[in-house]
């Protein structure tokens, strides 16, 4: 936002939250209505870049000012069970799923769709958490045991594990004009359910799949009227796409356009909620993200690379927070390879960054 002129006050309800260190903080409650008020007198328009944000909260903001994207928009994509249900009735396909509210809805969902499967909290998961994968029917206790709790607050849905070929992700941006823009597809590999590693463009992707990739976010976008940027997660099986989730806010699988792209998803972001001209999307080359996680490795490896840049959020070490990440651009997929495989040694990462570069080769 500051290079556009733009001038920022996040709320956060912890004092040491990141966004403190670039921008005035307002820490306050999400509950807190005197605080809320106070803030919304103070902005012209209300987004967010943390997709847990209650809906109750957006909505009370939407009544006194901007808020983009629209809560509404927000409340679908907290709830895994609205937004697979709205992917299908767009003619996006899903992996199968049946929403779980206590053990007997479990064992006839797991009856249903079989084994493996995947039982995760409706609302308020990330990174993986929050999640318990069936091998067979014989984990429905121990599955019960790690999740049964969560039921009563944030609600289950039992998925089929879906043997995918690859995972692709859309990122995208919608103005309030209407306008619709996305960044190339982006390849991304997860390890135990956390994002690793992303390239982009996605080598190798048709340009049937990427048109169908785009047009099913589009008329996700366009459904929900939705305003700024948000990332559609897909699933590549054979030649069908499945939805796997949204994400309505920056995503992490964007990070790289920051560096690798004409505009950041982040620039875009703020354009689309500002009602400001939508920036180009187009890239300058081949991008590879690889993500920091529980603690930083040493920079150094990843700065003397030319185009190679590197993210530290500033975050306490912690096992399994993403804590910085780094991004190695090129001019095009042989370069990049090459980069990426020294900083990947030099960083004793190789095995990190091994799937791009077996596939750029
Ligand atoms: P994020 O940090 O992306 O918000 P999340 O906690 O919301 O993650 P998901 O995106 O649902 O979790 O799952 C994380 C990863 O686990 C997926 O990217 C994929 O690699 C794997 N996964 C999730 N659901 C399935 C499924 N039904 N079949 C196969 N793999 C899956
Ligand atoms: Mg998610
Ligand atoms: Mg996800």
């Amino acid at each position: 936002a500051a290079p556009l002129g733009v001038r920022t006050l996040v709320v956060d309800g912890s004092a040491d939250a990141c966004a403190g260190q670039v921008s005035e903080l307002v820490v306050a409650d999400w509950n807190d209505d005197e605080a809320l008020e106070a803030f919304a007198a103070r902005v012209d328009v209300v987004t967010f870049d943390f997709e847990n944000v209650p809906a109750a909260t957006a909505e009370r903001l939407a009544g006194l000012t901007n808020v983009f994207p629209n809560p509404g928009a927000l409340s679908v994509a907290q709830d895994r069970l609205a937004e697979k249900t709205l992917f299908r009735a767009s003619g996006l396909n899903t992996p199968d799923f049946e929403p779980v509210d206590n053990r007997d809805d479990l064992v006839r969902a797991v009856a249903r769709i079989g084994a493996p499967a995947i039982l995760k909290t409706r609302r308020l998961g990330y990174d993986g958490k929050g999640q318990f994968r069936l091998k067979t029917a014989d984990d429905i206790d121990a599955a019960w045991a790690a999740l049964g709790e969560a039921a009563a607050s944030v609600g289950l849905i039992l998925e089929a594990f879906v043997p995918f070929d690859r995972e692709l992700s859309v990122v995208a941006v919608r103005g309030r004009d209407g306008a619709f823009r996305t960044w190339p597809l982006t390849r991304n590999w997860h390890v135990d359910g956390v994002l690793s590693l992303s390239l982009a463009p996605a080598p190798g992707t048709s340009d049937a799949l990427e048109q169908a990739a785009i047009s099913h976010a589009r008329t996700i976008a366009e459904t929900l009227d939705y305003v700024g940027v948000f990332a559609l997660e897909l699933f590549v099986c054979g030649a069908e796409l499945l939805g796997n989730e949204m994400a309505p806010r920056v995503h992490n699988s964007g990070h790289w356009t920051i560096e690798g792209a004409h505009t950041s998803q982040f620039e875009n972001h703020v354009r689309a909620v500002l009602g400001l001209p939508l920036g180009d999307t187009g890239v300058r080359g081949a991008s590879a993200m690889l993500n920091w996680i529980g603690d930083m490795p040493d920079p150094t490896p990843v700065l003397m690379v030319a185009d190679g840049h590197w993210h530290d959020y500033g975050k306490e070490a912690r096992p399994g927070r993403k804590v910085g990440h780094a991004t190695l651009c090129a001019p095009d997929a042989g370069s990049l390879r090459t980069k990426l495989a020294a900083a990947g040694a030099a960083l004793g990462r190789d095995e990190q960054v091994a799937p791009a570069v077996d596939l750029l080769g």
